[in-house]
C-alpha cells in the first residue's frame, strides 16, 4: 500500500498562530509524514497565505477539517441557524482552497456535541440539502469532501458508516467521501472490516486513533483487521493519525471531544512512534 500519511496538528499545537504553523509544519515533515490535518476552528481568523507558505517550504499537503456548533448546526430546525453554519462551511471551503488543500472533512453535518435528543424529522434531510451546495462549490475547486461518522456522544446525525453512505446516496455528490475513524469504529460497528468493504470506492480518508486516543499500538484498536479490509478495497487514501492529550489543547475542540486526561506530553515522542507503528503495518 502506498498511502499517504498525515498527523493532525492537535498533536503539536492547539493554536495557529505564525510560530504554531512553523512548529506543527516542520515537525511533521520532519518526521516524514505527507499530510498535516489543520482543524479549522476559526475559519475567519485563519491564516491561509502563512499555511500555504510553509506547507510549500516544507513540502508537505495540508487538508483541512472542522466540526459545527449549536450556533452552526446545518441539522437544526432553524432556518438562521442552518444559514450560518452554511457560511462557515463556505468561509472553511474557501480557507481550504487557499493553503492548495484538496480534502475537507469532519462533523460538517452537524454540531460535534453530545445531543440530549434523538434527530428531529427533518434534520437529515436539511443538512443534506446544504452538503450538496457545498460540494457543488468544492467540485468546482477540485476539492473532495468528507463526512466523518462519529461516536454517539459526539453527534447524532451519522454515527455509523451505513449512515455516512445512506446521507451521500442522497446528495447525489461524486466528490463526496466517507472519512472513518478507528476511535468511533471501535464504539459503534459491530467490527472494522464490514464497513470498510460496505464503503468500498466511497472511503476517502481515514483517521487512525487509539480506544483511548493516546499512543498508537497501546490500546487495544485491532489495527491489522483495518489495513488488511483496507488492502481488500485496494484503498489508496491518506491515513491520518489522530490524537489528543490535556498537555496540548484548543479550548473549543478539546472540551467537546472530551479531552479530560493527560495521555502523553511529549509530541514528538508520540508522533515519531506513530509513523514507525504506521510504517510498520501499512
Ligand atoms: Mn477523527
Amino acid at each position: 500500500m502506498k498511502n499517504h500519511l498525515g498527523i493532525h496538528a492537535l498533536v503539536w499545537t492547539g493554536s495557529w498562530g505564525s510560530k504554531d504553523i512553523d512548529f506543527a509544519i516542520g515537525s511533521s515533515a520532519k518526521l516524514g509524514f505527507n499530510v498535516i490535518e489543520i482543524p479549522l476552528l476559526n475559519p475567519y481568523k485563519f491564516n491561509a497565505e502563512y499555511t500555504k507558505q510553509v506547507l510549500d517550504f516544507n513540502k508537505i499537503k495540508g487538508v483541512t477539517s472542522l466540526g459545527l456548533s449549536d450556533e452552526t448546526d446545518i441539522s437544526s430546525e432553524d432556518s438562521v441557524i442552518r444559514e450560518n453554519g452554511a457560511k462557515l462551511l463556505g468561509k472553511a471551503l474557501e480557507m481550504t482552497y487557499q493553503i492548495g488543500s484538496k480534502y475537507m472533512g469532519g462533523v460538517l453535518y452537524s454540531a460535534l456535541k453530545k445531543y440530549d435528543a434523538p434527530p428531529t424529522k427533518n434534520a437529515f434531510h436539511n443538512s443534506v440539502d446544504i452538503i450538496r451546495d457545498l460540494c457543488h462549490k468544492a467540485k468546482k475547486m477540485d476539492i473532495m469532501i468528507g463526512l466523518e461518522p462519529v461516536n454517539r456522544y459526539e453527534s447524532n446525525l451519522i454515527n455509523t458508516a451505513s449512515k455516512a453512505l445512506e446521507f451521500i446516496e442522497l446528495a447525489e455528490c461524486n466528490n463526496l467521501c466517507v472519512h472513518l475513524d478507528s476511535y468511533h469504529m471501535n464504539i459503534e460497528e459491530s467490527n472494522y472490516r464490514d464497513p470498510i468493504l460496505q464503503c468500498g470506492e466511497k472511503l476517502g480518508y481515514f483517521h487512525i486513533g487509539e480506544n483511548h486516543r493516546g499512543y498508537l499500538g497501546r490500546g487495544h484498536i485491532n489495527f491489522v483487521e483495518i489495513f488488511s479490509a483496507m488492502k481488500e478495497i485496494d484503498y489508496q487514501g491518506t491515513v491520518t493519525f489522530e490524537s489528543f492529550s490535556s498537555s496540548i489543547v484548543d479550548p473549543h475542540l478539546s472540551n467537546a471531544l472530551g479531552v479530560w486526561r493527560n495521555l502523553w506530553d511529549d509530541s514528538n515522542d508520540l508522533a515519531k512512534n506513530a509513523k514507525s507503528y504506521m510504517d510498520s503495518i501499512i
